[in-house]
């Protein structure tokens, strides 16, 4: 048993990264997530397209950890937070606490108290949240081709709110499916259906270039995706969206990329929030007047070199995961902890087939098509080798995906799609799709 305890909350790129850099040294590590798994966010869209399988973007915690004695995982939400005494309260009931807290339970959904978004819309930040707009998807499919007359209510019209990379990407995805597979598998009804992507902004991409605002724009607007800009939702309700220039969209798909917010128990933990409610963190990840209390990836405003916030990005989490475990060992071994450094890798959004966008490096060098999309699949697959130990097939899929002419899986069949990942047959997550989060919260395991 080792001396030191850390108590990471959230299994995300952050709290699994420093969890494993703890993991090789003699401390011992207890790990929180209200769900088994670890997930691949970046490819939420295409489990909600139905270009892949929920369990191929999904890994058991338990599974990651399976050599590393020294890690303990418990699947539970935490409900509140005490940073003063380190210590968090589950929703099993149970009080943890630690030498070191890390705080890495990343982003929920922020509706902004638009009417309505939070009872009728779809976000998309967990597998649960993706296999639920699926279902919606081919819900609304299914019972339009029994009654054509539901598309004068709006049944074909997806509405997507957000044109930063979720929005795009979720448009161009669905877009791609809509002008394959639903053709093919609802016949006549398909050239019904149209994606509206509504953002109050005037350009998509926001963080981008100019150069890249107008090829997202003109890559959508060829896919038919209509685009709302410069106007806002002011409600949302069962069968419609109200946009703030009066503007009625009837609908019954409503995904909501327009922003995020840390998790509630992160929000009410007392730390200093910042802009977008993110808890600010001194340069070396540790909370102003809480030198053993870390706040990592999503959950936190994590001044990059120039003093700003770096965005909320897989690379800047995982960064920070395994600089914030490097300072925890340094002060175990009573040295400062020293300024996170972020190596940027850039920005990149893949809005579908043949068509990705990177901004790459901290000189933003901007690339389109084949190589944006290298760079995506290159990035992306250093933030997947942290919990696999295979990722040619990620890659594999990636080529396959862009430069052939595959089609998208039916969305019935999602298995289809399914990416052999070659390895871990039996470490599929004890995944049940449809256990919602909240059913952690209400207990957990
Ligand atoms: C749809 C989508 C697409 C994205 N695409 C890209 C992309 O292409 N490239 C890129 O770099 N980034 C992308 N991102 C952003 C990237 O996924 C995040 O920046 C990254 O996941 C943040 O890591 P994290 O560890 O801070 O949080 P997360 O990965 O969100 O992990 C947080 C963990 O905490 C757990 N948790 C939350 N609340 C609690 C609680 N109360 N108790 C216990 N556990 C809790 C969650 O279950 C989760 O496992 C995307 C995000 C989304 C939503």
């Amino acid at each position: 048993m080792a001396d030191t305890t850390v108590l990471v909350v959230g299994g995300g790129f952050a709290g699994v990264t420093c969890a494993q850099q703890l993991a090789k040294r003699d401390v011992d590590v207890v790990l929180l997530d209200r769900n088994n798994y670890h997930q691949f966010q970046p490819m939420l869209y295409q489990v909600a397209t139905a270009q892949l399988a929920a369990y191929d973007i999904a890994r058991p915690l338990r599974g990651i950890f399976r050599h590393d004695k020294t890690v303990h995982f418990h699947r539970t939400a935490a409900v509140s937070i005490d940073p003063e005494a380190r210590s968090v309260t589950t929703a099993a009931g149970s009080v943890l606490s630690a030498d070191y807290l890390v705080v890495a339970a990343g982003a929920q959904a922020n509706f902004f108290g638009t009417p309505g978004a939070a009872e009728h819309s779809l976000p998309l930040y967990s597998v649960n949240d993706a296999e639920r707009l699926r279902s919606r998807i081919v819900n609304v499919l299914d019972a339009t081709e029994e009654r054509p007359e539901l598309i004068e209510q709006g049944s074909l019209n997806f509405v997507i709110v957000g044109g930063g990379p979720t929005g795009v990407e979720t448009a161009g995805a669905l877009a791609e499916a809509l002008r394959d597979v639903v053709p093919v598998r609802y016949g006549s009804i398909a050239k019904s259906a149209k994606v509206r992507l509504v953002d109050h902004g005037d350009v998509l991409l926001k963080p981008f270039s100019e150069k890249a605002h107008a090829y997202a724009a003109d890559r959508l607007e060829r896919d038919a995706v209509e685009l709302h800009l410069g106007v806002g939702v002011k409600e949302v309700l069962p069968d419609r969206v109200i946009l703030s220039d009066g503007t009625t969209i009837m609908t019954r798909t409503v995904v909501w990329g327009g922003g995020e917010k840390p998790a509630d128990a992160v929000a009410e933990a007392g730390l200093p929030p910042g802009h977008g409610g993110r808890i600010d963190v001194q340069r070396d990840l540790t909370v102003a007047g809480h030198p053993q209390v870390y706040v990592l990836g999503d959950a936190a405003n994590i001044p990059g070199a120039d003093g700003r916030a770096l965005p909320q990005l897989g690379s800047v989490a995982q960064q920070s995961g395994a600089w914030a475990a490097r300072n925890i060992l340094d002060q175990i071994a009573g040295k400062q902890p020293t300024d996170f450094r972020y190596k940027d890798k850039g920005i990149m959004a893949m809005i579908g087939r043949n068509a990705a966008i990177a901004e790459m490096g901290p000189h933003r060098h901007e690339v389109e098509g084949p190589v944006a999309f290298a760079a995506w699949l290159g990035v992306h697959a250093a933030l997947l080798s942290g919990t696999r130990s295979k990722i040619d097939a990620f890659i594999a899929w990636g080529w396959d995906y862009f430069s052939k002419d595959r089609a998208t899986a039916i969305v019935d069949q999602p298995d289809d799609a399914r990416i052999d990942w070659d390895e871990d047959d039996d470490e599929r997550p004890e995944f049940d799709a449809h256990r919602d989060d909240q059913e952690a919260r209400d207990g957990g395991t």
